[in-house]
């Protein structure tokens, strides 16, 4: 991982069948031009073999994971196991998870700590929702966050930060940009106090309604190493101007 690529990830949340196999294939067909630039698909559980057996140079990764290996979890998928299914890295802590299923910090941290044991990356989510910006604790609230969800052994080779202000997610609202640059900025402190100064190379995602019509825009903002897309990861005519735009 590199702070030189740009990083453009789909989250197509509980989207998708098998038959959406073409998507991938249009979706990768279409990123071949495109330089510096590095691209993943987190499909549902179910699709991530068959994508990972079809997708050359786009990385397939998982919505989520469980924080333990194995044992009396059921419905839940390890890391190791999406491992073997051909996931590359999960999403962790995105906030569908923490408001739906109750995800604390303290569970994040675990759940990316276990994609570490077994050897895949993490994608780790957090963003404030509309309350806590319209408080004016968006930053403090969202660092705080951050740095109760790093687990240990946080380091720019396997984990990228994804900041999704919650009230943005799936809405059309997008924050002003100065908002964007401030919180990504707020956020490498966060980092680097964490990590030292491994901390400046982790990237640093912004999602929420990131569309073809805004995303170059949203990428040039300082500190911003890409993007966390849903809605607009579905298609391959929505997905790809956003690629486009990332292209260094
Ligand atoms: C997301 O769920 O991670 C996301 C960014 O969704 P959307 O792009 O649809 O707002």
């Amino acid at each position: 991982m590199t702070l030189n690529r740009s990083y453009i990830v789909g989250n197509w949340k509980m989207n998708g069948a098998l038959a959406d196999g073409a998507v991938l294939d249009a979706i990768e067909a279409g990123i071949a031009e495109q330089s510096g630039v590095d691209v993943a698909l987190c499909p549902p559980a179910t699709l991530i073999a068959a994508f990972a057996q079809k997708a050359k140079a786009i990385g397939i990764g998982a919505q989520d994971c469980h924080a333990a290996p194995s044992g009396a979890h059921t419905g839940c998928l390890s890391a190791p196991m999406l491992k073997e299914a051909g996931a590359r890295f999960a999403i962790v802590g995105h906030s569908e998870r923490r408001a739906g299923q109750g995800e604390s910090n303290t569970d994040v941290a675990a759940k990316a700590q276990a994609l570490f044991n077994a050897g895949l990356g993490a994608i780790l989510c957090v963003g404030e929702t509309l309350a806590e910006r319209d408080a004016g604790n968006a930053i403090a609230f969202v660092t705080q966050q951050l740095a109760e969800s790093l687990p240990i052994s946080a380091a720019p080779d396997w984990l990228t930060v994804a900041y999704e202000p919650v009230w943005a997610i799936g809405t059309g609202r997008v924050p002003q940009d100065a908002d964007i640059a401030a919180m990504h900025a707020a956020l490498r402190v966060t980092l680097v106090e964490r990590v030292g100064e491994g901390g400046q190379s982790i990237r640093i995602l912004y999602g929420g309604s990131v569309n073809p019509a805004n995303a170059a825009q949203i990428l040039v903002l300082t500190d911003v190493g890409g993007a966390l897309v849903g809605g607009a990861s579905l298609k391959a005519e929505t997905f790809l101007p956003i690629v486009a735009a990332a292209a260094r």
